[in-house]
């Protein structure tokens, strides 16, 4: 069996190192020794200058919205994984979809300035599969229009535009660290922003707004995330290197043997890095979707519809509304199997299936 993705475990020893250091002191969580450390290790590692490490990446977007006090319309992506809308309307606010340009599968700059209204106060876009957005084009609108800029980067851990992290653009970016990501710490999620007053205040709003044992400074929640996660983001990160070696050859692999497949990949944004966060392909046609997935699954390798269907479409608190490219995308998108002891011959035997099928067809 294949399966789409396996969550990267470190050394068992690795973890327990940083286990035993637990137990010694009996300090499990409310940003500990190990969360500081991780804080400050991936600060080194993703050249930024703030960082919050939370419970989730979800939680992450939640306190975002909540830090700049958002209200009224938040223009989003339909594109993206379920959290990205459902994080606006949690914090009631309403999600305004504009639809995504077919290329780089991200939010289409240019159809932005329609939705905007006097109620819009703010921009959520992902970068998706870790593509960066046209961050420039997106800062340029919202500037213009007195807009924030949210920027959910639960794929882009690692990913750089022009040598700068991508979590240095927008007001605020977040990241993920769940176990299906690229890199992670089993549940946690990351906050960035460039402004100290704003970092501050997430901070707060991440211990339910204590300011002191017996004082708050605003309203919070319990965004804090424990030793153990840490412990494992730690061991994980000593591993990063070769996480990305060994996904990018096998990138690299699905690239060469799948030339003549039907089906395009997203056009990465020129002048960033690549993180292989993910192995999407944008098939022909919808049939040659199916055939494709039903011929892998009859060889137990199981594909993933990431992201299907459009979040514009089938959320039951939203009114659907159509999204001609995102639809289009969506009913023909698929990830195909990509994780660490994911093998050379795995890849070429998923590939040969796919061809062969397609040669069938
Ligand atoms: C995974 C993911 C999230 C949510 O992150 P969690 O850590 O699972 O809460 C948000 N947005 C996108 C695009 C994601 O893929």
């Amino acid at each position: 069996m294949i399966p789409v993705t396996k969550p990267f475990l470190p050394a068992k020893e690795v973890y327990q190192k940083y286990l035993d250091g637990i137990w010694h002191r009996r300090w499990l969580t409310n940003m500990g020794p190990l969360a500081s450390e991780l804080e400050l290790k991936l600060k080194v590692h993703l050249n930024v200058k703030h960082l919050l490490f939370v419970t989730n990446g979800t939680i992450a977007l939640q306190m975002a919205i909540k830090a700049l006090n958002l209200s009224g319309e938040i223009i989003t992506t339909p594109f993206s994984f379920i959290a990205t809308t459902s994080c606006i309307v949690w914090e009631n606010c309403k999600p305004v979809f504009v639809d995504i340009d077919e290329h780089s599968l991200n939010i289409d700059p240019n159809k932005i300035e329609q939705a905007i209204t006097d109620k819009t106060t703010a921009i959520l876009a992902t970068h998706v599969y870790g593509n960066p957005c046209d961050v420039i084009a997106l800062q340029k609108i919202a500037d213009k229009h007195n807009l924030k800029i949210i920027y959910d980067g639960a794929h882009a851990f690692g990913v750089e535009v022009n040598g700068k992290s991508i979590f240095e653009y927008g007001d605020i970016s977040t990241c993920s660290l769940h176990a299906t990501k690229l890199y992670h710490s089993i549940e946690g999620g990351l906050i960035f922003t460039k402004e100290a007053d704003l970092l501050k205040k997430m901070a707060y709003i991440r211990n339910f707004g204590f300011d002191g044992p017996e004082a708050f400074s605003e309203l919070g929640i319990n965004g804090k995330n424990s030793e153990f996660h840490a412990a494992m983001g730690l061991a994980n990160l000593e591993m990063i290197t070769q996480i990305h070696e060994n996904r990018k050859k096998l990138c690299e692999r699905y690239d060469e043997k799948l030339k003549n497949f039907k089906a395009i990949k997203p056009l990465w944004r020129h002048d960033a890095s690549q993180n292989y966060a993910y192995y999407p392909v944008v098939v022909e046609s919808e049939a040659l979707l199916h055939k494709s997935i039903e011929t892998l699954t009859a060889h137990e390798i199981f594909v993933r519809r990431y992201f299907y269907p459009s979040l514009a479409s089938v959320l039951p608190y939203l009114k659907p509304v159509e999204m001609p490219v995102t639809d289009s995308i969506a009913s023909r998108v698929m990830c195909l199997p990509l994780y660490e002891d994911l093998t050379v011959e795995e890849v070429d035997l998923i590939c040969r299936l796919i061809l062969r099928n397609q040669n069938n067809s």
